[in-house]
């Protein structure tokens, strides 16, 4: 019997490993090398790099990129874990020499954490107070060299100070249809699953421009194919796991359809504040700014102006055609 990978197992069979696996962000992927290069030449450990963009572009890969490249261990922490600056000192003062620190969710750290990452960062020393009250003093230990790579979905959450000791800043961009479907592709082969073009154009085009969306269609692609006895992802498949899956042919949600109608009839298309959606549709504001908001605006449905959310022409003519009554 051949072996299957299983479904917990797939992210990581899926995680490209080489840079020629890791599809599109050419511009991030160019400077990277060179950076790392140019370390490497030096015999420096890579500067302190900064990844933000919206959650499965694909930072987390890139951060495990840059560790292989470099042959060095890679630990990975996310900054709500850091519950007090001492935690994060312990950390820093245990890093090996050229180690890869990465911090995902960065703008969750804690101000107290960030003060013990500036001097670390900047001239690898950690600053730290032994004992209490008159009894107390402070003392600086040597950090060995390591690289800091940050990853956060909120750029404009990230303090100032934090942000300026980076020595290189990245912006993941949404990726193109195309390069999802290459993506989707290599995934399909990668899980021995037969999928035509056409199955795969209609994946592509609802995976929100997001690798992990598309990845995890896929899955669910793969689930249907089997529990049906089927053998390829075709039109009908792929649209039949859409339906499913209860998204659209852009991969709209429910509660994003709900959004978009919302504003068409309740607020005439706008402007409509947030709090005021926020409020009509029950959702939270951080998931609508940070996972709705990006993806309609992408697809120019929403238009974001200083009076408030304005809903665009071609929302409209999406929800008409999915039969909505706008
Ligand atoms: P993030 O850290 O930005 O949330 P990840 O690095 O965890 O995103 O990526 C999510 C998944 O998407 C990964 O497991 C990987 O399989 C896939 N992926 C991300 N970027 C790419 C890429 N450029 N090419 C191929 N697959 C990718």
């Amino acid at each position: 019997m051949k072996r299957e990978i299983g479904d917990k197992n797939i992210d990581s069979a899926l995680r490209p490993s080489r840079w020629e696996e890791y599809i599109g962000q050419e511009k991030t992927k160019g400077n990277l090398r060179m950076i790392i290069e140019a370390a490497k030449m030096r015999g420096e450990a890579v500067d302190h790099l900064l990844f933000y963009g919206q959650a499965g572009l694909g930072k987390t890969t890139l951060a495990a990129l840059v560790a292989k490249e470099t042959s060095a261990p890679l630990r990975i922490i996310t900054g709500s874990s850091i519950e007090k600056a001492g935690d994060l000192a312990a950390l820093l003062s245990s890093l090996e020499d050229g180690e890869v620190l990465f911090i995902d969710e960065a703008h969750r750290l804690n101000p107290a954490a960030e003060e013990v990452l500036y001097p670390a960062m900047e001239s690898r020393k950690l600053h730290i107070v032994i004992g209490k009250g008159t009894g107390a003093h402070a003392v600086s230990i040597d950090l060995p060299p390591f690289t800091l790579i940050a990853a956060t979905t909120r750029f404009d959450m990230l303090s100032s100070p934090l942000r300026s000791r980076f020595g290189a800043i990245f912006h993941l961009e949404f990726y193109t249809q195309g390069e999802i479907a290459e993506i989707l592709r290599r995934s399909a082969k990668l899980l021995s699953v037969k999928a035509d073009g056409e199955g795969l154009e209609v994946l592509a085009k609802a995976s929100r421009f997001t690798p992990r969306t598309a990845n995890r269609l896929l899955k669910r692609a793969r689930d249907y194919l089997a529990v049906k006895n089927l053998k390829v992802i075709d039109k009908e498949t792929a649209r039949a796991i859409l339906g499913i899956m209860e998204i659209d042919d852009l991969g709209l949600e429910p509660v994003e359809r709900k959004i978009l109608e919302l504003i068409a009839l309740k607020f005439k298309k706008g402007p409509v504040g947030i709090r005021t959606i926020t409020a009509a549709s029950g959702e939270e504001q951080a998931t609508i700014e940070e996972v709705y908001e990006p993806y309609l605006m992408k697809l120019g449905f929403i238009k974001r102006t200083p009076a408030g959310r304005v809903l665009e022409e071609e929302a409209v003519e999406h929800l008409r055609r999915e039969q909505w009554r706008v």
